[in-house]
């Protein structure tokens, strides 16, 4: 065990030994509570460290985490949806992240579900150095998120949506940021009949904003706030919960700051002195994240055009059929999301893929159906692009003869006997849709009856009249393009 391990687990030690209470509710971010020592320097004397006007473009390493036999990845797509927010929430701060290199599929139960030993040992196995790592895993220690200065961050994927801001929140620790109630982390305030004056060894912040520089998160413009729970705020984004400062001072949080612990749809922002912190922390200890500074690449203006299959064209080999479109300008890779018609005509998503080409192959169509597909490109800077208009095709009712076997199953006939003049049910379960003609025979194999059906695939039944059958033995068929199947049948 190196020494910055043995740190990190000394440090956990005692986060977990007064957090337990916290590590059961859900929603929380685990990240170690306290002020990295690089963000102690730069708040004694901000002046001394690097400044710069100029945008700063950071790598991001994305590792997709799933379980041992390769399930519960999260969805590129909603990848692509939270980086979209990500970059927005930082849009301000004059910082912007690039996905740097492929997603990093990562099959591993211990790691999906993971404790903070086996993160740590996650993210050492897994670094990409120079970037910021980002594991997306199913339960990071039970939390929504953490991060680990020196190491990286874990996402739950229950907290990665469009509509969080867990992704900005932890890279802001990531890049030195504590809480805005740093010192309250695991401490309930409404557990103190008089506010104190320090709390876990951290000056209490007052209202009037005093002792800023030394209290709370060391920033004089994020006001204070002493939550250490999720909490919802007012029409106005300040918190309902009134808190009182060592002083007697009335006061609400902050709702808009994406390092307290207000709901997603409270918050939005850094402060000022929280972007410059963090451009400080860019630019001078973390400047290794600064290796390629080339400006993004943004997708305006595309159009998908279908290249395979042709718009409406109709699909005979539904073994194999390969969706093409035309290279969309300044594209990486592509979400194809591929639906089918219901009967309702509702569309249901059947599959959706990721790719880097501009094509993929789908397999093992249904036959007979109505299908749509559209695409939405991406590249490294960009995950913010809709998909684009809806293309369509159809299966037809063909048999695929590859197939190894294509015949009806559980083909039945009820009642069995049945009284002349009454109405028999045929059913049948068909793997595909398919042509078939069902006819009635005599015994002495004389068609008495016959019908042309498109049975469609799954369980069909059929009714057949027996008014002008006399009473005996018959036979009833089903016949196709690759064989024929008899049932006998009793009329009484
Ligand atoms: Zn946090």
């Amino acid at each position: 065990m190196d020494m910055k391990k043995l740190l990190l687990f000394s440090f956990f030690s005692f986060f977990l030994l007064f957090s337990l209470s916290a590590q059961e509710v859900e929603r929380y971010c685990g990240t170690p509570p306290g002020i990295v020592d690089w963000l102690k320097s730069y708040q004694e004397n901000p002046a001394a460290f690097l400044r710069s006007p100029d945008l700063l473009y950071v790598p991001l390493t994305i590792h997709i985490v799933g379980n041992d036999d390769g399930n519960g990845y999260f969805p590129v797509s909603r990848v692509l949806d939270a980086f979209c927010t990500l970059n927005a929430d930082f849009e301000a701060s004059n910082i912007q992240f690039f996905i740097e290199g492929e997603f990093n599929y990562i099959d591993n139960s211990d790691y999906y579900d993971h404790n903070f030993g086996q993160g740590i040992d996650m993210m050492q196995e897994y670094n990409v150095p120079n970037t910021i790592n980002c594991y997306i895993v199913g339960n990071p220690a039970g939390a929504c998120g953490y991060s680990f200065y020196s190491l990286g961050i874990a996402l739950s994927k229950s907290c990665t949506s469009a509509d969080d801001h867990t992704w900005a929140h932890e890279i802001g620790h990531n890049l030195s940021l504590p809480h805005t109630f740093s010192g309250w982390e695991d401490t309930n305030y409404q557990d103190f009949e008089q506010t104190p004056s320090t709390v876990n060894g951290r000056m209490v912040e007052r209202a009037d904003g005093t002792n800023c520089q030394n209290a709370g998160d060391g920033f004089c413009d994020t006001p204070a706030d002493y939550i250490s729970n999720r909490w919802p705020c007012r029409a106005d984004k300040l918190s309902n919960a009134l808190q009182t400062d060592p002083a007697g001072v009335a006061f609400r949080s902050d709702g808009t700051l994406i390092m307290s612990y207000s709901y997603d749809e409270c918050s939005s922002r850094f402060s000022v002195e929280q972007t410059e912190a963090m451009r400080a922390n860019l630019l001078g200890e973390r400047s290794f994240l600064l290796y390629d500074q080339s400006p993004a690449t943004y997708l305006e203006g595309w159009e998908a055009v279908p290249l395979t299959p042709m718009e409406g064209a109709l699909i005979t080999d539904v073994s194999s059929v390969t969706l093409e479109w035309e290279p969309i300008e300044l594209a990486e890779g592509y979400i194809v999301q591929l639906g089918l018609l219901s009967n309702l005509g509702i569309e249901i998503i059947y599959r959706t893929f990721h790719t880097t080409e501009n094509q993929v192959e789908v397999t093992n169509l249904l036959s007979d159906r109505d299908w749509l597909w559209r695409v939405r490109p991406y590249n490294r800077y960009d995950g913010c692009a809709p998909y684009s208009n809806t293309f369509t095709f159809e299966t037809g009712n063909f048999i695929n003869t590859t197939r190894e076997e294509i015949s009806p199953s559980d083909f039945h006939i009820q009642p069995n006997p049945q009284d002349a003049g009454g109405t028999v049910v045929v059913e049948f379960d068909l793997p595909v849709a398919l042509d078939i003609q069902l006819n009635l025979y005599s015994m002495a194999g004389q068609r008495i009856h016959g019908v042309q059906l498109n049975a469609h695939y799954g369980i069909n039944k059929v009714e057949v009249p027996t008014e002008n059958l006399e009473p005996g033995l018959y036979l009833i068929g089903l016949e196709h393009a690759q064989g024929r199947q008899f049932r006998k049948i009793v009329i009484q």
